[in-house]
């Protein structure tokens, strides 16, 4: 039993075909990653994003590496890396070299929070605190950090938090191309404000870590969730200010279930693998579907249904009208 609805994304640009070999592309030193927390099990929706992925560095010939995002230790769920690394293998995604943990690369992180001393302060503020003051400023639709501790911290308060100083004027504005969505900008004055390199809790934050793994693991090429198209011109500017390379970023869709919520453990999505079930048609072809591949139902075997999909993947990029943005695809839960 299928679990979810899925329309193609402009399924017309797409093929079943996997005879053809010079669709592929061999891109030298390519390197592409999943990164999943490990949150819970992986369900439709981070099974989408590691399709992507794969089926990218595949059709590149490049390589694909696996890496656990395991640093909000809160969130941390026992045994739930092991059970997104037996996920992946059930459904024959291979990664290459060793898994790496972020929780066991936070020296790296710390050498590059020092690297960045001259543009880090640190910030004394709470949640509340921060929410108050954006009343106040008459700003409420915004995230942005209101500049509390810029320029020091009140007397009698301690440093909770790290934050990085955002440039103003144009240097604020980043430019990025995603290879899906086209030309991206974010002014990260007036978008985003100064955001936080070491959270309050001592966790080093998302951003912080993605930029310093993505350029020490030689990730040439990035693809995920769009949910992480907002995070991408943060770490262009940390990648900038570490002197570090741009990898080139492609941002799929997301899952949604039926009130339009992104899937996710905290919005009930299950582990897509559960028992006996049919990975290949429960999961696997709906998910390829969801990512705008015509694939044939018929396809009974995950070496066949890999090799298609690569192929469908690589047609698609090369059809994919550049700038345009794409069609909004609907896979909800029922
Ligand atoms: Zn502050």
């Amino acid at each position: 039993m299928s679990v979810f609805n899925s329309t193609p994304v402009a399924s017309d640009t797409c093929v079943t075909s996997a005879t053809s070999t010079n669709i592929v592309s061999p891109t030298p030193g390519y390197t592409g990653r999943f990164a999943p927390s490990p949150t819970g099990p992986l369900h439709l929706g981070s099974l989408v994003a590691a399709m992507a992925s794969y089926l990218d560095a595949r059709a590149h010939q490049g390589r694909w590496l696996l890496r656990i995002e395991d640093l909000d230790f809160d969130r941390n769920v026992a045994d739930a890396d092991r059970h997104i690394l037996n996920s992946l293998q059930r459904c024959g995604m291979h990664w290459d070299g060793d898994v790496s943990w972020q929780s066991q690369r936070q020296p790296l992180y710390e050498q590059a929070l020092k690297q960045l001393a001259a543009q880090v302060y640190p910030c004394a503020c709470s949640r509340k605190e921060i929410a108050d003051s954006r009343l106040r400023a008459g700003s409420t639709a915004s995230q942005i950090y209101p500049g509390t501790c810029r320029t020091g911290l009140a007397p009698g308060k301690a440093p909770r938090a790290w934050r990085l100083r955002v440039p103003d004027g144009e240097a604020a504005v980043f430019q990025f191309e995603d290879r899906l969505l086209g030309a991206q900008t974010q002014d990260l004055a007036s978008e985003v404000g100064d955001f936080v390199l070491k959270r309050a809790d001592g966790f080093w934050a998302y951003q912080l870590a993605v930029a310093v793994d993505d350029a020490e693991q030689g990730i040439s090429h990035v693809v995920r969730g769009a949910d992480l198209l907002d995070s991408t011109a943060r770490q262009c500017y940390l990648q900038q200010l570490l002197g570090l390379p741009r990898p080139a970023y492609l941002h799929v869709p997301v899952v949604t279930n039926a009130d339009g919520e992104k899937l996710s453990k905290q919005t009930g999505a299950l582990a897509f693998d559960r028992g006996d079930n049919d990975v290949l048609q429960e999961a696997l072809l709906p998910a390829a579907r969801f990512l705008g591949l015509q694939m044939s139902p018929a396809v009974r075997d995950l070496h066949i249904f890999w090799e298609s999909a690569t192929a469908a993947w690589a047609q698609y990029l090369a059809r994919q009208p550049a700038q345009q943005p794409i069609q909004q695809p609907h896979m909800s839960l029922k």
